[in-house]
């Protein structure tokens, strides 16, 4: 079947020739797909200003050998209170970054895109946008196979509580386990860590915690994607 309808979310775009463009979308069922948009640069474009990041869109894509073609797309949310403000918007742009680092091309993750949606629609809320992006990332490492142990010791298994993290053993280490790259971490950073794991977008925490974990997260992400994130940085803390 070379058409095929889907829904997706609009990660990024590049200009393509005069009036084309490529657009990047975390998809519900093919993953993330690569599209070529024609005629979208144009001032009388069908597409109009539908194919945005951030946008939620129903398309009816056409399927190419390297990139697939948008034949018809319809806004189903443009989440433009996200747009809006800085805040939202940086949180958003960095998790949208992270988004297409961490996904496969074709390759259908129902459960990223849904993660996808959810912190998009928690920032569109009014959660906090620092917090969702902390949890989207320790949620989406968790959704890869790199869920961090936060109860006992990532290496030996030896029941917690521990008070050192390390990154390349995949969370909370013991005293007999830990390497030197091993950062202790206070014990309000840990429940908080579980807490973005798990519960909903936002939470009350104190500072010292929300710093502590906010790096430790970026770290851990990058580390296990092997990937950075660079529009992290720009989210205000
Ligand atoms: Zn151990």
């Amino acid at each position: 079947m070379p058409l095929y309808p889907e829904q997706g979310i609009i990660l990024r775009t590049m200009r393509l020739g005069e009036a084309d463009r490529i657009v990047t979308l975390m998809t519900q069922g093919s993953g993330k797909v690569r599209a070529v948009a024609k005629g979208v640069r144009k001032t009388k474009s069908r597409f109009g200003g539908r194919l945005e990041p951030f946008t939620h869109v129903d398309l009816l894509l056409y399927r190419g050998r390297e990139l697939d073609i948008v034949t018809q797309c319809e806004i189903i949310s443009s989440f433009r209170s996200v747009r809006e403000d800085y805040s939202r918007f940086a949180a958003g742009e960095a998790i949208l970054e992270a988004t297409d680092r961490v996904s496969e091309e074709r390759e259908k993750n129902v459960r990223q895109f849904m993660l996808l949606l959810g912190a998009l629609r928690a920032l569109a809320g009014g959660e906090d946008p620092a917090i969702v992006v902390d949890a989207y990332l320790l949620r989406s490492a968790s959704l890869a196979g790199f869920r961090p142990h936060l109860r006992a010791c990532a290496s030996c298994g030896r029941p917690g509580p521990h008070d050192r993290f390390s990154i390349a053993s995949g969370g909370l280490v013991c005293e007999t386990c830990r390497n030197a790259s091993a950062v202790r971490v206070a014990e309000s950073t840990v429940p908080y860590l579980a807490h973005l794991l798990e519960e909903e977008w936002t939470t009350s925490v104190g500072d010292d915690a929300r710093r502590e974990a906010s790096g430790l997260v970026r770290a851990y992400v990058e580390y296990h994607f092997d990937r950075p994130l660079r529009a992290w940085a720009h989210v205000p803390r």
